[in-house]
């Protein structure tokens, strides 16, 4: 008997071939390769050895007839489970990749995720409307990618880093519920797992406000959880941006486990701890039961919070030991009577380990949220199938360069104040709160919105805090605030980042394994081998120069 494992979309069937019974066949299949691509004709029939494992092994295929369509050439991986493969190899030959199982089971949950999304936006009455992709730059906070036009000469289209003024447009053209599954562009430094195009879930509706939104579309992720998972999410939480920044030092909090920030400022501040002393925060979080962590442990904690990317000076540590001894690395400065303040005011107990950072506010909140998430995933509390919604609301209007203190929109140029901050606009712009909210379930940020600003003065006042001078405003978003005094609704909306839902649908980190051809770090495509340079002829066509580059 020879038995070949024959595959398609559907799984493996295995085809059995008869020695005795058809001796040229037999041979013919001997000869067969990895990879080729058959047609075959025969009896289905049961298995003698059934295998469990998959949906089709509980039947063969005798074949009676078999043909060859296509040889392969050996693959350069292995197109199993376990790829033998490196990350660059799978890529370049990325059809080869698509061919394995779990890469197959990512596209096909992408496929229907995108297809309940579709379903549900339609019953829900919303309209699918497409937006052009040459359009003039859409500010994200990103640089754009630019088109070079042939019929006007000098002159480029960008590829929009979202369709936000369209569909912000299409809502004064009075289609009151808009959404579309929609490629973005950013030309961003690199960083991992950051895709140059991505897709978004974008939405848009008139006539509503904050609440409306967010009722809208967290009626949209649970379905998905439901349709797609089985899982029932419980009530989306609410949080403001400052409380986040507060108690997790993220906007985009995991708030699948608790060790929430405390800040320690008065009871650890004057008592002769310089780094302390000198700080402008000293705060820390309590990790359960971890007491017992060895010098080791601790010492590795300590090179954590020091790796570059991170950037902490140290971290001092605080044992509140099982036997009612406290051990410290700040023993000197502190009595165990002074520590164990600090524990009770961490709500702390016997058993349990603090982590102490200090330092400039902004930093010590992002180390400590570093530290929280690490311990967090050390601690095992970061369970894969357990799911924690939330809105983050109320981020500020704006944010400040670091270096020249010029206003950038946290969100974009489009969102509107909250109302009751408008008074503020003028002398305290950095504590204007903004109608503007992002959804964020286990720490992944999936998706943000805002109501938008649909008034021409408040607009152009806006633009002027952002640093555009008033002819600026208007050669850039002219179209926009005309289209404002044509009966414009009040409107606002949301975007998903599609790639990360099918990728938190997927259980597994990297957007990039959800996309059927994505780009590598370096934003190439290595499959066409994309950037690639132009013809000459191309170049003179569109007019441009290139320069001498060698
Ligand atoms: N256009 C925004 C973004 O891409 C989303 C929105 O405000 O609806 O983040």
């Amino acid at each position: 008997m020879t038995f070949i494992d024959l595959r398609d979309r559907y799984g493996i069937t295995q085809l059995t071939f008869n020695m005795e019974e058809n001796a040229v066949l037999c041979e013919k299949a001997r000869g067969l390769g990895r990879e080729f691509v058959l047609w075959v004709k025969g009896k289905v029939i049961e298995r003698s050895n059934k295998n469990q494992n998959i949906p089709t092994g509980e039947i063969e295929l005798e074949v009676q007839e078999l043909e060859i369509l296509n040889a392969s050439k050996t693959p350069p991986f292995t197109i199993e489970n376990e790829s033998d493969g490196g990350e660059e190899l799978r890529m370049k030959y990325r059809y080869l990749d698509l061919r394995r199982n779990p890469v197959q089971e990512k596209i096909l949950l992408r496929s229907r995720l995108a297809q309940e999304v579709r379903s549900y936006m339609t019953a829900v009455d919303f309209i699918e409307v497409e937006t052009p992709y040459l359009i003039k730059s859409t500010p994200e906070g990103a640089r754009d990618f630019v088109v070079p036009s042939r019929m006007n000469e000098g002159e480029f289209y960008a590829l929009p880093q979202s369709p936000q003024t369209f569909k912000q447009l299409l809502m004064v053209g009075g289609y009151d519920k808009y959404f579309q599954i929609v490629k973005c562009f950013r030309d961003e430094d690199l960083r991992a797992d950051r895709q140059p195009e991505f897709t978004q879930i974008d939405c848009e509706m008139s006539f509503v406000d904050q609440e409306d939104v967010l009722q809208t579309f967290e009626a949209l992720m649970k379905h998905l959880f439901q349709e797609i998972k089985g899982v029932t999410l419980p009530d989306f939480l609410r949080m403001t941006y400052a409380d986040a920044m507060q108690k997790y030092g993220s906007d985009k909090p995991d708030v699948r486990f608790g060790m929430e920030f405390n800040e320690l400022n008065d009871l650890a501040q004057g008592h002769g701890f310089k780094v302390f002393d000198e700080a402008e925060l000293v705060i820390g979080i309590c990790a359960k039961g971890s007491a017992s962590y060895s010098r080791k442990q601790l010492d590795a904690l300590t090179d954590f919070v020091r790796k570059p990317q991170i950037g902490a000076k140290g971290l001092v540590y605080v044992k509140l030991n099982e036997d009612g001894s406290i051990k410290s690395s700040i023993d000197k400065f502190y009595s165990p009577e002074q520590l164990q303040s600090w524990g009770d005011k961490m709500g702390a107990e016997k058993g349990d380990l603090l982590l102490i950072i200090s330092g400039e506010t902004n930093h010590s909140r992002s180390v400590l949220n570093e530290l929280r998430l690490h311990m967090g995933t050390e601690l095992g509390l970061r369970k894969k199938d357990e799911f924690a919604p939330l809105w983050v609301v109320d981020f500020p209007l704006f944010e400040a360069d670091e270096e020249t203190g010029a206003y950038h929109a946290m969100h974009h140029p489009f969102t509107s104040p909250n109302d009751e901050d408008i008074l503020k606009l003028d002398e305290n712009p950095l504590a204007v709160r903004a109608n503007a909210y992002d959804m964020v379930i286990n720490g992944v940020e999936l998706g943000g919105g805002s109501i938008r600003i649909s008034n021409r003065a408040m607009q152009n006042k806006m633009l002027g805090l952002l640093g555009f001078s008033e002819e600026e405003a208007k050669a850039q978003f002219g179209f926009l605030m005309d289209a404002f005094e044509y009966g414009a609704p009040p409107h606002g909306g949301i975007a998903f980042g599609f790639d990360r839902i099918c990728a938190l649908f997927g259980g597994t980190e990297s957007i990039r394994d959800y996309i059927a051809f994505p780009k590598n770090n370096a934003g190439r495509d290595v499959m066409i081998d994309a950037p690639a340079k132009l013809y000459d002829a191309q170049l003179e066509e569109l007019n441009i120069q290139m320069k001498d580059l060698s």
